[in-house]
């Protein structure tokens, strides 16, 4: 009686399992430096907080509509139009249990044994994994850091064959921080458009963004991309709201039904206070949000200094997200054996390549307080020094 096949060729979330290992070391005790998760070390803000609170007491602690609170999805799509220039209904939103599940439920709707789907690599650990649970194919296109980590026209075209059906698309783009520029969405989705596939853009790193960079949400280039386009947000990256589990898609009406029908059999509605702390993370101010985003600037600019100054590993300059993603191959290591000398040696802890199809690097997040980064870039000079 064994497992069921499709579990096969699937790994585990290397993110989480190694984040886990961060925090337990430190709850024995251990003085750990973790730069592991993308997980902001802000409270959620106090409004967003209070939201929740007072939903609880009201009540809202009762099974809810699967696709999520009609409230909620209006501020969702009211949100699309406002800062995205996308015209969606509430009725093509659907609320998941956070943007991770989203990308979950789109795959068991849209993908099945055959189809393939074309992921960027490096790319975020989960995309391909994914594809493989609904028995898919990912067709993985490398990208360099010499082009920025971003795929071309042409190797999009050159991926394609009569059984592509999906593309994932993911600006800011984790693990890199690359920020693909308008001209550059708009020639992607002439691809998608012309050969006549589906993509999914991933955008829960839309409002981090530096030194003036823009965010272009590629169903926003023409009403024909529109028709193809599925968006995948959420609140955990912008909001510091990681453990609310509250993300959502947006996508023609058809997908969000067939998606509802899924989350009607799996997850139900997302926690239903939790919607209502993140329905005032959309209506009220977003400052706490500039505020945020203004602290990883200043973080980004400490650590990319830092590590530029560090003999043997170098990294491009990220312009979105709070990743950077360190070439370490001069060092002789694969990104595996670096990653655990470096938290056995000095109690750092970092995501090596590997795990994002990319294994002359490895991630660290800056989504983390000074303090711990300032103390993390000395014990990894030292780790370099002792090499
Ligand atoms: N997305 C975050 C990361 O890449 C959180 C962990 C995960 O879900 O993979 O670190």
């Amino acid at each position: 009686m064994g497992l069921a096949g499709r579990l096969s060729q699937v790994n585990p979330s290397l993110t989480l399992a190694i984040t886990a290992k961060a925090k337990a070391m430190r709850a024995e005790g251990i003085d750990v430096c973790s730069f592991s998760a993308g997980e902001p070390d802000f409270e959620t803000p106090i409004h967003i907080r209070e939201a929740a609170k007072r939903a609880l007491d009201e009540g809202k602690t009762k099974y809810g509509p699967a696709a999520g609170e009609p409230k909620l999805r209006k501020a969702i799509a009211n949100k699309l139009k406002v800062d995205n220039n996308l015209d969606y209904q509430p009725e093509n939103i659907i609320v998941t249990n956070g943007g991770k599940y989203s990308l979950f439920n789109l795959m068991m709707a849209l993908i099945e044994a055959g189809d393939e789907v074309i992921i960027p690599a490096p790319y975020w650990l989960s995309y391909p994994e994914m594809v493989k649970l609904a028995e898919g194919k990912p067709v993985i296109v490398d990208t360099s850091a010499e082009n920025d980590y971003k795929i071309a026209p042409q190797q999009l075209k050159d991926a394609i064959t009569p059984q592509t059906k999906l593309f994932v698309l993911n600006s800011p783009c984790n693990p890199t921080g690359t920020v693909y520029t308008p001209e550059e969405i708009d020639a992607l989705a002439e691809v998608i458009v012309t050969h006549d596939f589906w993509v999914v853009s991933d955008e829960i790193y839309e409002k981090i963004l530096y030194e003036g960079k823009q965010h272009l949400s590629i169903g926003a280039v023409s009403p024909e991309i529109f028709a193809r386009t599925i968006i995948s947000n959420g609140f955990a990256k912008s909001y510091s709201m990681t453990g609310w589990r509250v993300g959502y898609a947006a996508a023609p009406v058809e997908i969000i039904e067939a998606m509802t029908t899924i989350q009607g059999h799996s997850t139900s509605n997302v926690c239903t206070f939790a919607q209502y702390g993140a329905i005032a993370a959309l209506e009220r101010s977003q400052d706490c949000v500039r505020e945020m985003v203004q602290a990883f600037a200043e973080r980004r600019e400490f650590m990319y200094e830092a590590i530029k100054a560090i003999p043997k590993i170098n990294c491009p300059k990220p312009y979105g997200a709070f990743y950077l993603f360190v070439d370490i191959s001069k060092t002789g290591m694969n990104s595996l054996e670096f990653c655990n000398k470096l938290l056995d040696s000095q109690q750092v802890a970092v995501i090596p390549g590997i795990a994002f199809g990319a294994e002359r690097c490895i991630r660290f997040s800056y989504a983390t307080d000074m303090k711990t980064i300032e103390k993390g870039m000395q014990r990894l000079e030292k780790f370099i020094d002792s090499l």
